[in-house]
């Protein structure tokens, strides 16, 4: 039964499992702890005393046990939520009990929910630090603590006599690891925190080389295997338009990459390369001027963008640039005309068409190149890794892939997700941008927001107004932004406000935001649908309502939208006047810097890599229970580098001493695709 519950509870099914689930915190049983003692923000900690009473409190599911504890030198209350009848009467008055648990400050009283409570004979188990692991709600409520899961798998550690050895010798030498059977024992039951932070550095680090081993190894398979075009002239059309058309310097940080594509396609093998660079950092030009190398080898271009509007301005800019070269230049959307379609099928199969720029409609099948050379693609976070497998198999030959993002990730993060592919970064913005103003504004300083607004509308500037919406809350949400709506329009009478969200019809909203580019509208009252999108350099002002309720990264990628222009730019974050400590260090940070780099730092540190943006669907190759790629970035490097060095001396990893390897790869990958085939 209880096997059953683990189970189903937390994926345990066998020895193995139950032993790999390692705790979450630990309880230093070196030493007890008084009452008195108690300050901020303690750890798990053991306390010695006697309960002086028991008194229940509310009613239904309000109610609640209280029992005041007294280990002589002060009080506090230990409070029950859950199975109030059994421990109403599990423990005696009187009697020494041993607890364990987090005490908190409440209303100036100390109190622990739901500790464990040992009598004190039967506390002599286990010294040093013991494990504590979490309990799902229906493991507490079969009255399972995690006392109970300790005892177990020190029973089934003293099963096991050796747990093999997973990584290679030299490795463990080099970096004088832990075993892989010391780190096991220990973790469950360290002697004290050095012992701990050793076995963890080996699990860390073992999880580590392994999703790093297993990235590298497909990368580099795919480098070998897989043939890539070889571009090997820069001709004409690069030439003329570096030195005719181009209508500024590129920046320093735009020339790094350029050179660092043009030795990936000279290579005679695939690139797939990744640039990341802040919103304006002048990506577009890069990507036009990679299709140019394409072209100059005979070959033809496509760049495929998230949503129509984004697909038909980088359309329309890419074609002035390009017309004068003699370069035809095609535009392909979902609502394109059926004979319009028919004539690119046509002229895509001739090579008339020597670049493409479209959306998803990209990727269909009946859309055939002549010889497609380079795909590039835009904002790479809307598209899903499955998405770009498509583009590749357009070729006999797999096109070069060009994988543009606005969004910065974390180095740590980057070598992770994107492990296979090469990152290049635009880290320098074009020069004369003046850097937008971040203000941190309440909502009763509301008024003077708006008057603010109506002088930069005087001055004929354009302005974004965006609502945050949450799923959870739908309902409300949508009211917060028809009332803002309603608002912003009684405010602004003799200006056009357009008001678009995502449960828009897409054309519908099309319409309206392309009222706002052409400056039909002054001013757009939005949710988050518009932050991948629109380039308007005359709107100058972002102000995000609720603030508070966004991500970091987020908050940075709508705040990308204003600064595009001469102008200096203003971003306003409204929120509410009382927000946690937390929160408003978080909106300070916004306003202290530009750095998309920092920030996604800071974002991956609160909120961890599940939720970064840019990563929900390219996902994680594995799931990570011991490392934290957002504390450790420096394992993450060791780990990488150990990698690199063991596959540049046994590629194949069969050299004695490697034998581990392949089976405890494919023991943690059996399910994951070939990912050398998706990029
Ligand atoms: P993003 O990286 O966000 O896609 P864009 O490619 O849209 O940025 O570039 C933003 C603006 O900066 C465009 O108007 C572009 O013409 C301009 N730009 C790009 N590179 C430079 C440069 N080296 N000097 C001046 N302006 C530049
Ligand atoms: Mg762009």
């Amino acid at each position: 039964m209880k096997a059953r519950l683990l189970q189903d509870e937390f994926g345990i099914r066998s020895l193995h499992d139950l032993i790999h689930n390692f705790p979450t915190h630990y309880i230093d049983r070196s030493q007890t702890y008084t009452i008195r003692s108690f300050r901020d923000e303690m750890p798990y900690l053991q306390v010695k005393g006697r309960f002086v009473s028991f008194t229940q409190h509310g009613e239904g599911a309000k109610m609640r046990l209280v029992g005041l504890f007294s280990d002589g030198t002060a009080t506090m209350e230990i409070v029950w939520f859950k199975r109030i009848r059994h421990f109403k009467t599990a423990y005696n008055t009187g009697t020494e009990y041993i607890l364990y648990g987090k005490p908190r400050e409440f209303n100036g009283r100390w109190s622990m929910t739901h500790p464990e409570i040992d009598p004190p004979e039967s506390a002599t188990g286990a010294g040093g630090l013991r494990g504590v692991y979490p309990l799902t709600e229906k493991l507490r409520n079969q009255g399972i603590t995690s006392r109970n899961i300790f005892q177990w798998v020190c029973n089934s550690l003293a099963l096991v006599k050796i747990f093999p050895e997973t990584l290679p010798p030299e490795i463990i030498a080099r970096h004088r690891l832990m075993s892989a059977d010391e780190a096991l024992r220990t973790i469950h039951n360290p002697r004290d925190n050095d012992e701990l932070n050793r076995a963890r550095f080996r699990l860390k680090f073992e999880e580590l080389f392994y999703l790093q081993l297993n990235i590298r190894r497909y990368a580099d398979k795919r480098s070998t295997s897989v043939q890539g075009r070889h571009f090997p002239r820069i001709g004409t059309f690069f030439n003329n338009f570096y030195s005719q058309v181009l209508p500024f310097p590129l920046t320093g940080a735009q020339k790094r990459v350029l050179k660092e594509i043009r030795t990936d396609v000279g290579s005679g093998r695939q690139m797939n390369r990744l640039v990341q660079g802040d919103v304006g950092s002048g990506k577009t030009i890069v990507a036009l001027m990679a299709m140019l190398m394409a072209l100059d080898n005979g070959c033809q271009a496509c760049m495929m963008a998230p949503t129509e509007i984004l697909a038909t301005q980088h359309y329309e800019s890419l074609r002035s640039l390009a017309a004068p070269l003699g370069i035809n230049v095609r535009l392909l959307t979902g609502s394109t005309r059926k004979k319009e379609r028919e004539d690119i099928s046509a002229r895509l199969l001739d090579g008339s068409i020597h670049i493409l720029i479209g959306t998803h409609a990209l990727i269909e099948d009946n859309v055939r190149f002549r010889d497609l050379g380079l795909a590039v693609i835009d904002e790479q976070h809307r598209f899903g890794v499955v998405q770009r497998a498509r583009l590749w198999q357009k070729n006999v030959i797999a096109p070069h892939v060009l994988v543009m993002t606005a969004t910065p990730i974390p180095r740590t993060l980057a070598m992770t997700v994107y492990g296979d592919l090469d990152v290049s970064v635009i880290d320098e913005l074009p020069p004369g941008r003046k850097p937008v103003t971040t203000l941190l504004r309440y909502d009763d300083q509301r008024f003077q927001v708006y008057r603010s607004i109506g002088r930069q509308l005087a001055q004929g500037r354009q302005v974004y107004i965006v609502y945050p919406l949450i799923l959870e809350n739908e309902k409300l949400d949508l009211k917060c932004l028809e009332e803002g709506y309603e608002l912003i329009r009684e405010t602004f009478p003799s200006y056009n406000v357009v008001y678009v969200h995502g449960k828009m019809k897409p054309k519908e909203k099309d319409r309206q935001m392309q009222l706002f580019v052409e400056n039909k509208a002054q001013i757009m009252v939005a949710t988050t649908v518009i932050e991948v999108g629109v380039n308007v350099p005359n709107a100058s002002v972002m102000v995000i309502e609720n603030a508070e309720r966004f991500g970091l990264s987020q908050l940075h990628q709508l705040r990308g939208r204003v600064g595009r222009g001469a102008e200096q730019s203003f971003c306003v974050l409204m929120s509410k006047r009382k927000i946690g400590h937390e929160t408003r260090k978080r909106l300070e940070l916004m306003t202290s810097t530009t750095d998309g780099f920092l920030i996604a730092e800071a974002d991956l540190k609160t909120r961890g890599p599940g939720d970064l943006e840019g990563t929900m669907q390219s996902g994680m190759p594995m799931e990570l229970h011991v490392a934290n790629l957002a504390t450790d970035g420096q394992i993450v490097q060791l780990a990488r580098d150990c990698v690199d060095s063991l596959l540049a001396a046994d590629p194949t990893l069969t050299q004695p001493g490697h034998e581990m390897l392949l089976p405890e790869l494919s023991r943690l990958f059996a399910r994951t695709t070939d990912m050398s085939r998706i990029s």
